[in-house]
């Protein structure tokens, strides 16, 4: 396309953005568009109110256009644009660092930014191999990940992935790994609230990957505490204990994935609270910033970072980073965020509403073609019986109807429907948002 056939900037010419993990030629005959934002809804072109029952994608835990934090970041852009954080530093990415490390349970001190969740997901996943480097133990190098699992889209992220099309079309680097089976079983859990009774049992398979290849080739294993891109599939209880317990006894480090259960979604500032259990590393994301700047992260344990600091003081001792680790802009939008979650305690506030938006779904149970719900924390998931005529159908078009129709969003993997609405959100808009889904899932019967 050239200037004589385009004219710069014309509005309707969506051709030249390819669009991430988006059917582009159906969404581009007939565009789902948000133009705005503010508290719990989006605004599209036309001004029509669209509620956000997914917080962006599963990032705006404080809610839109939060004067807080906007102002922060305009602050930060007049007075630091960029700076690098390779052998330099500005203040505001040590106190975030802090900050962030404040939140998290035990001796999870010290924190290495990256810019998204799948670069926090290489990150950790680096750090674990090269921690049994500098431990002398450098034939740990096999990374244990869990079908049905997601951590992001870089080669070491789907390397340990458990989404089968999101692996099959970028085989050759994937390999040293293993996964464990993923924990659920519709049969045994169908309806549970919160984490189910049924599936502790499914952490036991790590013993089986190390009978196979031996404890002494495994670096670590990675899990999110909830699965959230393959349909909110909550741990089963017990399981993430057993899984500390048998990375311990084999020792293998285990790294939880809290890039969506980071920061409230599970009314705790990490799952790793709720749970109990203190992983080696987390990785973080989205709700960090409420979503507004990228932002992504680990958090390790002091053995972790303590092991590396070894050797010459002006040695460099983890060659790795990103440009934008630590951006001026995510760290001031990520203090202004961690203000407003602590002033408002939104984190207390997901898990007080808990009760009733577990109610509200579970009054979904008998609408047409709904064979489950679950639920954990502030996110919720609904299965929809397939269409005959293929996977995802019905899902997808119940997805379309409810944004063009309710005026809701959603976000869809096969024919799940799930939702994380932001933190914000009051008894009444639960209801509400049940009310359109309940007409959406009718709608597509
Ligand atoms: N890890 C988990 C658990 C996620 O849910 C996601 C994104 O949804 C990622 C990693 C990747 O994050 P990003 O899209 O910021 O790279």
């Amino acid at each position: 396309m050239t200037s004589a056939t385009q004219p710069l900037g014309t509005p309707n010419n969506l051709e030249a953005f390819w669009m991430p993990f988006t059917a582009n030629r159906s969404f581009k005959q007939n565009p789902r568009m948000i133009a705005r934002a503010e508290g719990m809804f989006y605004y599209t072109p036309e001004g029509k109110p669209v509620m956000d029952g997914t917080a962006g994608l599963w990032c705006c835990n404080a809610g839109h256009a939060r004067k807080p934090i906007i102002q922060a970041i305009q602050a930060q852009a007049e007075e630091l644009d960029f700076a690098p954080s390779f052998q330099f530093g500005h203040p505001k990415v040590f106190a975030a660092a802090a900050r962030i490390a404040s939140l998290a349970p035990g001796d999870l001190d010290h924190v290495f930014f990256a810019g998204s969740g799948s670069e926090a997901a290489d990150t950790a996943l680096k750090i674990a191999l090269a921690y049994w480097n500098v431990t002398g133990k450098g034939s740990k190098t096999r990374l244990i990940g869990r079908e049905r699992g997601y951590h992001g889209v870089g080669f070491g992220g789907i390397s340990v992935g458990g989404m089968v099309n999101n692996r099959k079309f970028f085989g050759s680097l994937l390999a040293g790994t293993d996964h464990l089976p993923h924990t659920y079983d519709r049969e045994k859990q169908a309806f549970s609230k919160g984490e189910p009774d049924y599936g502790a049992h499914f952490a036991d398979d790590l013993d089986r990957i190390v009978a196979l290849h031996d404890g002494s080739t495994i670096a670590a294993v990675i899990v999110e505490p909830m699965a959230g891109s393959t349909g909110g599939l909550p741990a089963p209880k017990g399981y993430l204990k057993r899984l500390r317990e048998l990375c311990d006894k084999h020792g293998i480090l285990l790294i939880f994935d809290e890039v969506i259960t980071g920061f409230g979604r599970l009314g705790y500032a990490f799952a790793a609270e709720r749970y109990g259990v203190i992983p080696d590393m987390i990785t973080f994301a989205k709700g960090v910033t409420s979503g507004t700047v990228p932002m992504g992260g680990v958090i390790v344990r002091k053995h972790i970072y303590d092991a590396f600091m070894n050797g010459p003081d002006n040695a460099i001792e983890l060659f790795h980073g990103y440009t934008y680790s630590g951006h001026p802009l995510a760290a001031a939008a990520c203090l202004a965020t961690l203000d407003v979650y602590r002033e408002e305690g939104l984190f207390e506030r997901a898990r007080e509403m808990e009760p009733a938006w577990a109610d509200a779904l579970m009054t979904l149970k008998g609408e047409p073609n709904v064979v489950d719900i679950r639920q954990v924390g502030i996110v919720g998931a609904i299965d929809l019986a397939p269409r005959a005529d293929g996977v995802g159908k019905r899902a997808f078009e119940a997805m379309d109807r409810l944004f063009r129709e309710e005026g809701l969003m959603v976000r869809t993997a096969a024919d799940t429907i799930a939702f994380s609405p932001p933190l914000i959100i009051t008894e009444s808009q639960i209801g509400e948002l049940v009310d359109k889904l309940r007409r959406g899932i009718r709608a597509v019967a």
